[in-house]
């Protein structure tokens, strides 16, 4: 584990990594990475490397867990071995069985679930390399890779943390932000529908500073979120490319 510093916050109002209190990780989205799975997605988000493969709609296994009026969506977020600093089990731990369901559940609004009645959609997000923030990254990867499988869906999901560091109000926290800060408030949105389907805070904040990480936070959903439109149409216009070739 890396050590407390001294400050998370310099002089001059700048973050460990040098960035102002509202500024971004830079980001690095590409849609269809995987070719065995009907929809992919990769994001980079700082020192944050994230893969979602996403199947389906396929055949309900074991039968009996298929539902008569909607799909079964199911999650499983997984943190590489070797994506931490100390080796992390392979088993899944407690916290990434929660992951799984606050993913899942921070997706499932935007999805037409009733539209696929007895089949089953599988999301697998699988994080190589961790440095704080990987839900709210895996969550905007994951909401691309059911884009790219044809999934229909309302509108985009997109996530994005805010909390506080030192005194300071901050956005996309990094690993150590994350540990020594005061809190994280990670938030997943519908950007076009503007509804929040995830709102979750570690630490403490007054009244006051919590609705300004929420707004922080919703504010580089926003940013992200025309990163994901380009992403998309990339892989379109290559695909276009292709088949032109
Ligand atoms: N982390 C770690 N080992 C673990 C789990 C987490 O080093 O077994 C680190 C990792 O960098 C992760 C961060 O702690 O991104 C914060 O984890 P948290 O549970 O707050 O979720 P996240 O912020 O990644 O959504």
């Amino acid at each position: 584990m890396t050590d407390k510093p001294e400050k998370l916050i310099d002089k001059k109002g700048l973050r460990l990594d040098g960035r102002k209190p509202d500024e971004l990780r830079p980001i690095k989205i590409e849609v269809g990475v995987i070719s065995n799975a009907d929809g992919s997605a990769y994001i980079e988000q700082g020192k944050n490397k994230v893969l979602a493969g996403v199947y389906g709609p396929r055949e309900v296994h074991p039968k009996h867990l298929a539902l008569p009026d909607r799909m079964v969506l199911k999650c499983r977020y997984h943190m590489a071995p070797f994506s931490v600093q100390e080796r992390k089990s392979p088993a899944p731990s407690r916290r990434e069985i929660e992951l799984s369901k606050v993913i899942r559940e921070s997706l499932e609004p935007a999805i037409f679930v009733e539209y696929y009645p007895r089949t089953m959609v599988d999301i697998f997000v699988e994080v190589l390399q961790a440095d704080g923030g990987t839900r709210c990254a895996s969550i905007t990867a994951a909401a691309l890779a059911l884009a790219d499988a044809g999934i229909p869906m309302r509108d985009i999901v997109v996530a994005c943390a805010a909390g506080k560091a030192g005194d300071t109000i901050v956005l996309d926290l990094m690993d150590e932000e994350d540990k020594y800060g005061t809190a994280d408030v990670p938030v997943a949105l519908m950007p076009n529908l503007n509804a929040v389907t995830l709102l979750q805070m570690d630490g403490i904040l007054s009244y006051d500073e919590f609705e300004s990480a929420v707004n922080l936070a919703i504010e580089g959903c926003k940013k992200i979120y025309t990163m994901q439109k380009e992403a998309i149409r990339r892989k379109y216009a290559s695909a276009k490319e292709e088949g032109e070739e």
